[in-house]
């Protein structure tokens, strides 16, 4: 076995501890934390769902929701909405213990409408430049970072990568190589 002229380092995104991974998709130290990430990521898809749930159920046309709908709708706690109550910046009606109804068009006008999270598996925009200048050849990744020339091939072609050939090299752009190996050292 040859030894591995690489060590990729990471945080982890649970627990924050730094750890040596094993691929460059890992995000986690160990099992344990991949998992709490796995239910909290699906505790939070299940709230979302519920709130979206709640939210298209208020009709259109009814203008006073109840506090629940309120938080659904504008991604703010009860206790926000129930400042804004007490402060007399939205009008509300109590129609009992727990059936405070408040005005939608109040609120737009104090909160805006609740963020999604931005969605991680969306690429961004690509503002990378294949001129030879700015790129390396398969052959200087390789150098640089310690990995073989196919393991490089295969990572450019798992990170959709772009290249350009010309005469007998391959160019990758830097901007793009430097961030799928941020985390990784040559040893
Ligand atoms: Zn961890």
């Amino acid at each position: 076995m040859p030894t591995a002229k690489y060590e990729i380092k990471r945080k982890c995104e649970t627990c924050g501890a730094t750890f040596l991974a094993r691929t460059l998709d890992s995000r986690y130290c160990c099992k344990k934390c991949s998992e709490i990430a796995t239910n909290k990521r699906r505790s939070e898809e299940h709230k979302r769902a519920l709130m979206d749930q709640l939210i298209s159920k208020v009709p259109d046309g009814r203008d006073y929701i109840s506090i629940a709908e309120a938080e659904a709708i504008f991604g703010v706690c009860a206790k926000t909405i129930r400042r804004l109550i007490q402060k007399g910046d939205v009008p509300s009606i109590n129609l009992g213990t727990r059936l405070t109804r408040i005005s939608k068009t109040a609120l737009l006008e104090k909160l805006p409408l609740r963020q999604e999270p931005i969605d991680r598996s969306r690429p961004l925009p690509k503002t990378y430049s294949l001129e030879p200048g700015d790129c390396y050849t398969i052959g200087e990744i390789a150098e640089k970072f310690g990995f073989n020339d196919s393991t490089v091939y295969m990572h450019i072609r798992k990170y959709s990568i772009p290249t350009r050939q010309i005469g007998n090299y391959v160019y990758a752009p830097k901007s793009e190589i430097d961030r799928i190996y941020k985390d990784v050292t040559r040893l």
